[in-house]
């Protein structure tokens, strides 16, 4: 366990905005988190949770404390005939993580290679990309009460997850410190290779062999799309891609023919948040160091190292001129501290 007094928060989350946490401590395993939170209870000092700070805007110095999550780990836990539970630390690296399942000869979350962060974070807003998401291969998270220290294991169905959402992100979710998550992963899953940008990109260069190839496949994608938050300090997508009512679709649809939507289920659409951006003149805006990605609006950049109430400002102007041509609210994907 490693303290560190006024600890730097600009280089540990990919917006780069300058803050400061009064105290940072990084935990390496159960016990740790066990007696970091144990001694915050008994003194009321506020915790925060932070993995690798890639869908958090820091707009202020956090007062109390940072918990960083730095327990690692990856270990296959039990097998029945549709697969393995292949458990894995918070503080791992997706990522990595992702490879080194791959490298064992599972299937099941190539879709989800290079997306930025830990894997303790991957259930809380129930990542997702190319046409899968976490919660179709997650068996169950176990997570610590950060006020009562009970030790839980959430099933899939206690998660309550859906697009880019899950129990985590309600208010009584928030107090629950994951410190491990399980998958139920099989070499048997069949590859998910129907979303468009992937479906187009193979039907030119030929379909990909098996899961490392597509997980191959998605970084190239992934890599000429999105900017690198080393190189271009950025959070990934800053709003949620809205979903309306068909009603509603149908009649931004006569106004709008080119407008870029997916059916869902149940009848209602939901919207490209980046065509509706775009098409409100923001793609490529930049002013005094904070503006919007030239390849993809759906993404805000801070070239500047401007503070988070500069991006948090960039972001409600965005916000009031897309609702104000389309009548549609942009909800902020990104914590914002
Ligand atoms: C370039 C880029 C591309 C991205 N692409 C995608 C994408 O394709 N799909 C997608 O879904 N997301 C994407 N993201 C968003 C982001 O990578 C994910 O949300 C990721 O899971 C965040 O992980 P993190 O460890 O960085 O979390 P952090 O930013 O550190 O934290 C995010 C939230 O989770 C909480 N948290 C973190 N760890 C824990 C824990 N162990 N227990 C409890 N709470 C915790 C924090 O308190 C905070 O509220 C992208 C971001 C970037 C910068």
């Amino acid at each position: 366990m490693h303290w560190e007094l006024n600890a730097d928060l600009a280089m540990r989350h990919t917006m780069g905005c300058p803050a400061r946490a009064e105290r940072m401590v990084t935990v390496a395993n159960i016990d740790d988190i066990r007696r970091v939170l144990s001694e915050l209870t008994s003194t009321s000092v506020p915790a925060f949770v932070l993995g690798g700070g890639s869908n958090v805007v820091f707009t202020r110095d956090l007062a109390g404390v940072v918990i960083n999550m730095g327990n690692r780990g990856v270990s296959v836990d039990a097998s029945d005939s549709s697969g393995d539970i292949v458990r894995a630390a918070a503080g791992e690296n997706w990522h990595e993580f992702v490879w080194w399942t791959l490298e064992q000869g599972y299937v099941g979350l190539e879709n989800l290679a290079l997306i930025p962060g830990t894997v303790g974070a991957a259930p809380i807003q129930n990542i997702g990309a190319y046409g899968v998401e976490l919660k179709d291969r997650l068996h169950s998270v176990r997570a610590i009460h950060m006020d009562t220290l009970e030790e839980r294991e959430f099933s899939l169905s206690d998660c309550c997850f859906g697009y880019r959402d899950s129990f985590f992100k309600s208010e009584p979710g928030r107090r629950w410190l994951i410190w491990e998550v399980a998958f139920r992963l099989s070499a048997e899953t069949p590859l998910v290779l129907e979303y468009a940008e992937l479906k187009r990109r193979w039907e030119l260069d030929g379909a990909p062999c098996d899961a490392r190839a597509v997980a191959k496949l998605v970084e190239a994608i992934r890599t000429e799309k999105l900017p690198d938050p080393v190189q271009l300090p950025n959070s990934g997508s800053f709003f949620k891609n809205p979903i309306v009512s068909a009603g509603h679709f149908l009649a931004l649809n006569e106004k709008f023919p080119d407008i870029v939507s997916f059916p869902l289920a149940d009848g209602s659409r939901k919207l490209a948040a980046g065509w509706l951006i775009q098409a409100c003149g923001w793609k490529g805006f930049l002013e005094n160091g904070v503006g919007v990605y030239p390849k993809q609006a759906l993404v805000l950049i801070n070239p500047g190292h401007k503070s988070g109430g500069e991006v948090k400002l960039l972001a409600s102007r965005i916000q009031a001129s897309v609702e104000e041509r389309f009548g549609v609210p942009l909800e902020v994907e990104p914590l914002i501290l």
